[in-house]
């Protein structure tokens, strides 16, 4: 895996173990976008949280809104 990064919005994050014989690993995630909590499970999970959130679109569409605003105030 490459470098992670870790989202602007990201307000906490747990891992615990899930399914049967806990063999699976669950991120829950806190995004401040949205105000809910994100579920990620598998045998290895990647949230884009904590490790590429350029490929979550609702990271896209705040950076947007961000960088709209900044735009605004510098013009
Ligand atoms: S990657 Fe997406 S879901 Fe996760 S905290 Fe950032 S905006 Fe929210």
């Amino acid at each position: 895996m490459g470098p992670r990064q870790r989202c602007p919005y990201l307000e906490q994050i747990i891992k615990e173990r899930a399914g049967p014989f806990h063999w699976l690993t669950r991120y829950k995630a806190d995004c401040h976008v949205d105000r809910r909590v994100h579920n990620f499970t598998g045998r290895r999970p990647h949230p884009p949280c904590i490790t590429d959130p350029t490929t979550c679109g609702l990271y896209r569409e705040a950076k947007a809104d961000e960088d709209h605003q900044i735009s605004r105030y510098t013009d």
